[in-house]
């Protein structure tokens, strides 16, 4: 019955090589860098917790170079996972009805290592929602390669 709509069109990201640039001064963050899919709902959480390893790094560490390495060094490995994890949800919670989603049905009915789900497993759970992103952030001499 509705005449007229808007078109809002769902992008995301691939993961990208380096979130810092090479000059060592500048560093994106959040949807800049890792835009994912809303399959997880974790973006701004992400973001948020990329501003939470930020302001520890740039608190903490002797230059805004060895900050923003750090930085990226410890926030890229679990925002990639969550940007492949998410476009993957995308497939798993829009199959068309039939065998396949019936199997998935009764996968997704269980909680463990063989649910599609990334929530759909307690360890993946406590991964995804247990981070301390401050906790994280509390390493000391990391090394990194600029
Ligand atoms: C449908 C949908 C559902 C979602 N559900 C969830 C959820 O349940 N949980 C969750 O955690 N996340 C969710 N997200 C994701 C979340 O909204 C984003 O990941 C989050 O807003 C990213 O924050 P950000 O600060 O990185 O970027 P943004 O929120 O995009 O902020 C960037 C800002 O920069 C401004 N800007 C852009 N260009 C310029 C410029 N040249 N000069 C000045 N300003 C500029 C923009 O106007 C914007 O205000 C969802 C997203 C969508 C689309």
């Amino acid at each position: 019955m509705i005449t007229q709509f808007n078109k809002w069109k769902l992008h995301d990201l691939l993961p990208l090589p380096s979130w810092v640039h090479q000059s060592g001064k500048v560093t994106l963050l959040g949807d800049s860098c890792h835009a994912a899919l809303p399959y997880l709902g974790q973006g701004a959480a992400g973001a948020f917790e990329d501003a939470a390893c930020l302001g520890r790094m740039l608190r903490t560490s002797p230059s805004i170079l060895t900050a923003l390495y750090s930085f990226q060094q410890i926030r890229k490995p679990r925002s990639t996972v969550i940007q492949v994890k998410s476009r993957m949800h995308q497939e798993i919670l829009h199959v068309e009805d039939g065998a396949f989603q019936v199997e998935r049905d009764q996968k997704m009915a269980k909680d463990g290592e063989e649910n599609p789900l990334f929530w759909g497993s307690l360890e993946r759970r406590k991964w995804l929602f247990d981070y301390d992103a401050e906790v994280a952030s509390n390493i000391e001499n990391l090394s990194f390669i600029v």
